[in-house]
């Protein structure tokens, strides 16, 4: 990946923990996996069942909330959105910029005591001491998120009052748009009924329509001012700023700004609100659809939900069989019932109930696993093709690594909660570096006689109470003591190629 390619989500130290049984016990189902993922890319997702990809994709989209970590999106603008928890940081600046100082210094004591412990004790001390470096880290960049450099101000209240200020600006800006779209899908409707009848349209209906075009009208004049108005305080906080020009510690905390929307910490209904934008395409084309409904209602279900149209009418319908066609299903199917249809077709209608939508980011899980492989070519080059029509990005998931090899830009190997490795897909091929993928590649069945099968032996250990050190160190042939002790860090062994192993594999090739 380049430097010029935009980052659509970017996941920090995601972690999602599922109780079960005894008080205090979780199932690690993802545990600290931090990630970019590039507008426009497919990023395949590979790895044993179990090992937490399906959480992962469903937790990015918050189908379940995260435990911890960040997940920011840049698909959409936050001022627009104005989630509450903008406003939760910024009238609470003080509190919290105290807060991350207490944080940095129980850091900064666990580092000393770090450095001076023996090598023996530095093993046991290691995860509290990177424990302690992310909650200071988290604390720093929920506030550097949202005012930058401001945070080196001694006095805050200022800064807390404008920011506020700019907050209830985007407040009244978001529930603008709200009312334009509303007024917007009543004039287009009408429209549409107009267009429709032509000469026999009536003359009230058509008074109906000029009245919503004039409403919509006035909307949208509103919302330009409400983002006048913002820009206008942006001015003010612009004059605030030049008074720090210069200050080192400044324009380090302006350089880390960040204008992402973070997804873990909006409320269920702020979610909602961009949740068009983040879909998902489920394995079973069986299950996954009603059995009671048409096709037309399956699809339109979606575009009602997200305001694309307002009832199941003509105009659904033709919006409907449009997608269908895009999905490379029939126009006239769209009376028919799921049962009616092939495997192969009922995962088109999957992807056509998630496309209709006007997605920017797809998690296609194992979404040919359950289809027969002479259709799983024809499904992969649906998703190719609707991919780069509509400039969509997906997170392909799957245990199959020749599909994935096939389909994605670049791949992450997934074990027991982590990612371990992360490359381009020919660099994961060609020079896997953790034991574990090499271990996944050469159990792929091949035609070629002089290839030995090697299947990975050992059971994957309990999610509830993950071996120390690096997960894998149970079933790894490469395992020495350090394994047993230390979690390998997440390095950069060649250009865009990330791996967690202690021993990496890089130079044997
Ligand atoms: Fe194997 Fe050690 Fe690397 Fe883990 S860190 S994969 S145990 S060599």
């Amino acid at each position: 990946m380049s430097q010029n390619d935009k980052v659509l989500l970017k996941i920090t130290n995601l972690k999602q923990y599922f109780p079960v049984g005894k008080k205090g016990m979780y199932v690690k189902a993802n545990d600290g996996i931090s990630l970019d993922i590039y507008e426009g890319e497919t990023l395949g997702l590979v790895g044993e069942s179990g090992c937490g990809k399906s959480t992962f994709g469903r937790t990015l989209l918050q189908l379940y909330r995260q435990t911890d970590g960040r997940t920011m999106y840049y698909g959409a603008s936050l001022d627009e959105l104005a989630p509450k928890y903008v406003k939760k940081t910024v009238s609470h600046l003080s509190k919290l910029k105290n807060k991350m100082n207490e944080y940095q210094a129980e850091y900064e004591k666990a580092q000393k005591e770090y450095d001076e412990a023996s090598d023996d004790k530095k093993l046991h001390l290691h995860s509290d001491l990177m424990a302690k470096k992310k909650t200071a880290e988290d604390a720093y960049l929920n506030i550097v998120n949202l005012v930058g450099g401001f945070i080196v101000a001694d006095n805050l209240a200022p800064v807390e009052k404008i920011y506020t200020e700019r907050y209830n600006a985007c407040a009244k800006l978001s529930k603008d748009i709200e009312k334009y779209k509303a007024a917007k899908l009543d004039f287009d409707e009408l429209d549409f009924e107009v267009n429709k009848k032509a000469d026999n349209a009536s003359d009230k209906l058509k008074t109906k329509r000029s009245s919503c075009r004039a409403k919509a009208d006035t909307l949208a004049k509103t919302v330009e001012q409400d983002k006048a108005e913002i820009a206008k305080i942006d001015s003010r906080i612009e004059e605030l700023r030049n008074d720090y020009k210069g200050n080192a510690e400044f324009e380090k905390h302006e350089a880390n700004r960040d204008e992402g929307i973070d997804l873990a910490r909006l409320s269920y209904n702020e979610v909602r609100l961009i949740r068009d934008q983040l879909q998902y395409i489920f394995q079973d084309p069986y299950s996954s659809l009603n059995p009671r409904m048409t096709v037309g209602t399956l699809i339109g279900e979606g575009l009602m939900a997200h305001k694309y149209c307002k009832k199941n009418n003509e105009r659904m319908q033709d919006m409907v069989i449009k997608t269908m066609e895009e999905c490379g299903l029939a126009g006239y199917f769209v009376h028919r019932f799921a049962h009616q249809f092939s495997g192969g077709q009922r995962q088109r209608i999957g992807i056509a109930r998630s496309l209709a939508v006007n997605p920017k980011f797809v998690v296609c899980d194992e979404a040919v696993s359950a289809l027969d492989v002479s259709i799983q070519s024809q499904i992969l080059n649906l998703l190719q093709d609707l991919k780069e029509q509509k400039n969509l990005t997906y997170l392909f998931i799957t245990h199959d690594l020749s599909v994935v090899k096939y389909i994605s830009d670049r791949i992450g190997v997934m074990y027991l909660g982590n990612l371990v490795e992360l490359a381009t897909a020919d660099d994961i091929f060609a020079a896997p570096a953790h034991p574990y993928t090499k271990a996944l590649l050469e159990s792929i069945p091949t035609t070629d006689d002089k290839k030995d099968l090697v299947v990975l032996e050992g059971d994957i250990p309990s999610p509830v109470n993950p071996p120390k050190g690096c997960k894998f160190h149970t079933r790894c042939k490469y395992c020495t003591e350090i394994c047993e002790h230390v979690v390998p860090d997440w390095e950069e062994v060649s250009p865009n190629h990330f791996v967690a192993c202690h021993h990496k594999l890089v130079k044997e090739g």
